[in-house]
């Protein structure tokens, strides 16, 4: 079912303590969340023990755990990688594949991302799947073809019943961290797009069952403008989601 959803990315930002406080201060709001919307945080890994405790001790917060990254492999021999299993111990739910951070300082290829597509999904958690055009390719309107074929060689491989669960995350990358947003009508304009794509693939059925958020500066003061498109299913919140009242403002930002 197709959901609202405001995830926050915390990226490499605060330590065990200060995201502990953080949670708190989410916790204490006591926000009133829709049968159909969800919160989900997805802290640095070292955190995320912690934050489940925190949470099992205040089930009625409701927000979801899930992490930024994962190994594409299922365990062995991989210093320093994190597994799907790992991540579900801990009751992550969810987990963000394909941020243009991991694409771009960490070369992770579409063949990769799809690598870790599939990871999430064999340890039954729910893939935050990243795309987006970099602002060159943006200047000579090529965003749609540069989209598609993220989502294909990213997704294409799933069966509709799998890919209706999913989210997807449209992020252009000129807007992520930059202050600069794209304009509700140039996100609707892409989501619209993406489910068009899911449309001949999958059917309207399954296209219109998937979530699909955007991301890039948004704040307290767009974020209302942005969720209320028809296309645009909530957000994917880096720096606003490190502040428990811009986070709470754009939570309850969601229609
Ligand atoms: C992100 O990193 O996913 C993001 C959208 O960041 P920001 O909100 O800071 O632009």
């Amino acid at each position: 079912m197709r959901k609202k959803i405001v995830a926050g990315n915390w990226k490499m930002n605060l330590n065990t303590d200060q995201g502990i406080s953080l949670v708190n201060d989410l916790i204490k709001e006591k926000i009133d969340l829709k049968y159909n919307q969800t919160v989900i945080i997805c802290p640095p890994f070292t955190h995320i023990g912690s934050l489940k405790m925190l949470l099992d001790n205040n089930e009625g917060s409701k927000i979801q755990l899930g992490a930024q990254n994962i190994s594409d492999k299922a365990s062995g021999a991989y210093t320093g990688e994190i597994s799907g299993e790992m991540l579900k111990h801990l009751d992550t739910r969810y987990v963000i594949v394909g941020h243009s951070e991991r694409r771009e300082i960490y070369n992770e290829s579409n063949e990769m991302v799809q690598k870790k597509v599939d990871a999430v999904l064999s340890s039954k958690m729910t893939p935050i799947f990243c795309c987006g055009e970099p602002l060159k390719v943006r200047e000579v309107e090529n965003q749609n073809d540069y989209v598609q074929q993220q989502i294909e060689e990213g997704l294409f491989h799933l069966n509709g019943e799998t890919m209706s669960s999913l989210i997807i995350a449209y992020e252009p990358i000129w807007a992520i961290g930059t202050g600069r947003t794209a304009s509700a009508a140039q996100a609707e304009e892409m989501h619209a797009f993406i489910r068009s794509i899911l449309e001949k693939k999958w059917g309207s059925e399954i296209a219109e069952d998937v979530t699909i958020l955007y991301g890039g500066s948004v704040k307290p003061d767009n974020a209302q403008e942005l969720f209320s498109q028809d296309n645009v299913d909530g957000g994917l919140i880096g720096g606003a989601a490190l502040d428990a009242n811009s986070f709470i403002d754009i939570i309850k930002a969601l229609a």
